[in-house]
């Protein structure tokens, strides 16, 4: 029986691992970043998925533990002289949360653009943004087993309160669904909602089954448990109810899906996630797949080709390949567009049809999730071609669009209309703000491609 350990800032020099391997100065930039960037890792992550002899180029590794460059070098200089002078908690997280606001912690306008309202009540732990699913985020469930460092959710665990979003009221809920009978699917998500106890999560999903909603037809969690701790579905005390629950749910003609991130396929291999997909598939519900493309971690087809093989062979369905959002560590992950779509399109060539479910690369923006489709030449003009895969408007979906080649662009507000457009055909309704955007990565970047 494998029993959780966490680690954090304050145990990880315990790891026999990291003793072992780093050196001091390693183990401090940990510290440092670590107490600006989320960090937690634990026992599964460290002894089954990191290949230790090559931790420096281990994808696991970099996923999971802070490293030095994922701060601007003034940002990572500030936080190492307050821990070098010896710099109490206090100060350290006034330094931390400033360096925090820098780095654009809620990107897409999540904040304010997509809080709805029941009989005048603010549904705070609720977004709805596309017409069919409903986003909610249980407050149980605003952590994970262990924290990606590339996560755009770290507000949610490091404390900053007036950022969180969070509820409890199922009630607002199921009254908001039977509101909105477009709202077919209701998304769990956090953090990792799987984190929340069987007992909690039941009482949850037990008030949806019981309330008998007719347009409520999925419920979906987001959830990272099965790459960092798939003993949640096999080992861990209330394992068995969990999966109970979702028989429950299935019994009662709800599909049960999850959104479940594999960034790389050193999650595919272990028996204990093997063992985990086929607990949960035999339960009655759905794995699809997703994963942001990551310098540095699975910047390259055949990671994305044999991650996507390994899924489909072992029943998971291949959902999306995201580009990485605009926020937190962006300058260390970041992937042009350009070089996400021939990543997309060489990985997609290189395995069957099962697996080509999968639809990318897509930047969950603003507007809406948008798909690079290629770089064409039209009329003489070398232009991206983009589709909404969805939109804030569902009129926006499955309409090709053009944008100006720009082989720097990494995310939509690098864009502008080709073909001489002052404005893309949904800006109407929907604005870019690029210069708030340019200010935002350094001036000079962004406004040399205008
Ligand atoms: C991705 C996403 C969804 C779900 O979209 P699907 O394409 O149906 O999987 C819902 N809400 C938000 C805000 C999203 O970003
Ligand atoms: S599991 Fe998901 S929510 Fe949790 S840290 Fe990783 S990306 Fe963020």
């Amino acid at each position: 029986m494998d029993k959780y350990q966490s680690y954090t800032l304050r145990n990880f020099r315990e790891i026999p691992q990291i003793n072992d391997h780093l050196t001091e100065e390693e183990r401090f930039d940990i510290e440092v970043v670590g107490n600006v960037l989320p960090f937690k890792a634990n026992n599964y992550v460290v002894e089954q998925l990191i290949d230790w002899d090559n931790y420096k180029k281990d994808p696991i590794y970099i996923l999971t533990f802070p490293q030095r460059d994922m701060l601007e070098p003034q940002h990572y200089e500030e936080m190492a002289r307050a821990l070098r002078g010896g710099a109490r908690k206090p100060e350290l997280k006034l330094i931390a949360n400033k360096i925090r606001m820098e780095l654009n912690p809620h990107p897409a306008g999540q904040l304010s653009h997509n809080v709805p309202k029941v009989e005048d009540t603010e549904l705070t732990g609720v977004q709805h943004k596309y017409r069919e699913t409903m986003l909610f985020f249980p407050s149980q469930g605003q952590t994970c087993h262990a924290y990606c460092t590339f996560c755009f959710r770290w507000p949610q665990f490091v404390g900053m309160n007036e950022l969180k979003f969070a509820m409890r009221d199922t009630e607002l809920i199921i009254k908001y669904l039977r509101a909105n009978p477009r709202v077919t699917d209701i998304l769990f998500t956090g953090g990792d909602p799987l984190i929340m106890k069987t007992k909690i999560l039941k009482s949850y999903i037990e008030a949806l089954i019981d309330a008998k909603i007719p347009n409520l037809r999925t419920i979906r969690f987001g959830t990272k448990a099965l790459g960092y701790w798939p003993q949640r579905f096999t080992q861990d005390a209330d394992a068995d109810e969990l999966l109970q629950l979702f028989e429950k749910a299935r019994k009662a003609g709800i599909h049960i899906a999850f959104m479940a991130h594999f960034n790389h396929p050193a999650e595919m291999r272990t028996d204990e996630v093997k063992k985990a997909i086929g607990r949960v598939l035999n339960a009655g519900a759905v794995i699809r797949t997703q994963s942001p493309v990551m310098r540095n971690i699975n910047d390259n087809p055949a990671a994305w080709a044999e991650m996507w093989q390994e899924q489909v062979e072992l029943g998971c369905v291949p959902y999306y390949m995201f580009v990485a959002r605009d926020t937190g560590a962006q300058d260390y992950f970041a992937v042009e567009l350009e070089r996400a779509w021939r990543i997309f399109r060489n990985a997609y060539q290189r395995v069957s049809g099962v697996a080509r479910t999968v639809r990318g690369p897509s930047m969950s923006a603003g507007p809406g999730k948008v798909q690079i489709l290629g770089v064409s030449e039209v009329a003489g003009e070398k232009v991206f071609t983009l589709q909404f895969l969805q939109g804030r408007n569902p009129d926006w979906v499955a309409r090709p669009f053009f944008a100006k080649y720009n082989p720097d662009a990494i995310w939509l507000d690098d864009l502008y209309p080709a073909f001489g457009a002052s404005q893309f055909f949904f800006e109407e309704e929907y604005p870019i703000h690029r210069e708030q955007a340019a200010l935002h990565k350094g001036a000079a970047k962004s406004l040399a491609v205008s």
